[in-house]
């Protein structure tokens, strides 16, 4: 095992405030997460000044790094609500800001914003030389271009002792890294401003000339032959697989990676947990028999998210290239948390799907060196006017009685039958 103050970073996309709080919880040592702009995730629950100033206190409670996103790409006209922009959020004392522009990295530093920067995947730094500019330019940090082999990586390290940190788990684009201008054609709405609508991912059938209300499916997949899949018809022919670099950790903790990140503050609650805690285990165990051990569980864990099938070779780098012909995999379904445990069998239980009495459920938690995940049985649910009830909704938290011992932030999950509930 590497000592502990060698371990690589576990790096986790927070979405707003209650998935930032679980993912640390549940084992991120940094988490990322943008305010109302100049961040590549226009869609998500971007952070209040409010929000941002409960963040940070609570990362700095639970030993956790902040990293602020204004990792946009700066036209021209935006340069003034870009310095108003960072006037407003300068006064938070985050342990590093992410970039891409290097006009944002000049404004930040005329700004008096002494926070490290950290260079976003967005540059596409692929060598040695290009971190060597950067770190020239005051950057402390640069997160690898996506497109970087495990080979290349050996060699750059090789060359510096920069901070560098790579992607490790989560969605790819079929462009260099988000430089792709498909979803700015085809829906006017711009990847490289944080407005993505994912048309790589969507649907295609095929149109003849002269027949335009018949659409030809294209067999991509066979969605009976596909467990755990979406049953959907059509073709994804643009969209590529998610990465999933679990069973690849012992070597980019050998090559010198400072930082692992995962991708997705568009992702659940569910997600940000579950994969924090699967990689922040397989860091520490790397270069152990456990970690061999341990494998299993953490692959089966990754694939209970919600995924597209699961690549670690970008470039055929170990052979196993290929499309695999599946959709969108979904395994589990996350039903809700525990916001406040304590009392033995009964918890306080936020819902994010239906929690019906008398079903049986899993209960994932942190891992802290056991896995203490458990399947417990609903026994009772008691809704916020003391209300028997005989399912806990969406948006509900109810106190929830369990047929054994249920500890704080527990999350719960129903497995799916074939992608889909019931
Ligand atoms: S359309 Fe697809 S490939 Fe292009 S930026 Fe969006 S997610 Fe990436």
């Amino acid at each position: 095992m590497m000592a502990a103050s060698r371990l690589p970073e576990i790096v986790a996309p927070a979405g707003n405030l209650e998935k930032l709080k679980m993912a640390v919880r549940f084992g991120a040592d940094a988490v990322y997460f943008g305010g109302g702009g100049f961040n590549l995730r226009a869609q998500a629950d971007n952070f209040t000044p409010d929000e941002i100033a409960k963040a940070v206190e609570f990362c700095a409670g639970h030993g956790a790094r902040t990293v602020f996103l204004v990792n946009s790409f700066l036209h021209e006209a935006e340069i003034p609500a870009a310095r108003e922009y960072i006037a407003s959020i300068q006064r938070f004392p985050f342990d590093a800001v992410m970039v891409s522009d290097p006009g944002m990295l000049l404004l930040l530093r005329e700004c008096g914003v002494t926070a490290a920067v950290h260079l976003s995947t967005q540059m596409s730094t692929l060598n040695h030389l290009a971190i060597r500019f950067w770190r020239g330019a005051g950057v402390s940090r640069i997160v690898l271009a996506r497109e970087t082999s495990l080979e290349e990586i050996r060699m750059i390290r090789d060359h510096c002792d920069a901070e560098i940190e790579v992607f490790v788990h989560g969605a790819l684009c079929i462009s260099y890294s988000g430089r792709c201008l498909l979803s700015r054609y085809l829906s006017g709405r711009d990847a490289n401003r944080g407005d993505c609508s994912h048309p790589c991912r969507w649907h295609y059938t095929l149109v003849e000339e002269k027949r335009p209300g018949s659409h030809l499916e294209i067999a991509q997949y066979n969605p009976v032959a596909s467990p755990g899949g979406r049953s959907v018809a059509g073709t994804e022919i643009l969209s590529s697989k998610d990465l999933c670099l679990i069973g690849r950790i012992p070597d980019y903790v050998s090559a010198g990676v400072t930082a692992f990140k995962i991708e997705g503050r568009m992702k659940s609650l569910y997600y940000a947990a579950g994969t924090a805690r699967v990689y922040r285990d397989a860091v520490r165990l790397a270069g152990t028999d456990e970690f061999t051990r341990r494998l299993p569980f953490w692959k089966e864990e990754l694939d209970l998210v919600s995924h597209r099938p699961y690549t670690e070779d970008l470039f055929n780098e170990f052979g196993s290239g290929g499309f695999r012909d599946l959709p969108m995999v979904q395994k589990a379904l996350f039903l809700g948390y525990a916001v406040s445990a304590g009392n033995g069998r009964t918890a306080g239980v936020k819902a994010f799907n239906p929690i019906r009495r008398g079903e049986t459920v899993e209960c994932i938690y942190p891992i802290e060196g056991d896995i203490r995940d458990a399947t417990l049985h609903v026994e009772r649910i008691v809704d916020g006017d003391g209300l028997d009830r005989e399912m806990a909704r969406p948006g509900e938290t109810c106190r929830i009685t369990f047929d054994r011992d249920v500890l704080a932030h527990g999350i719960f999950r129903r497995r799916l039958v074939d992608g889909t509930d019931r």
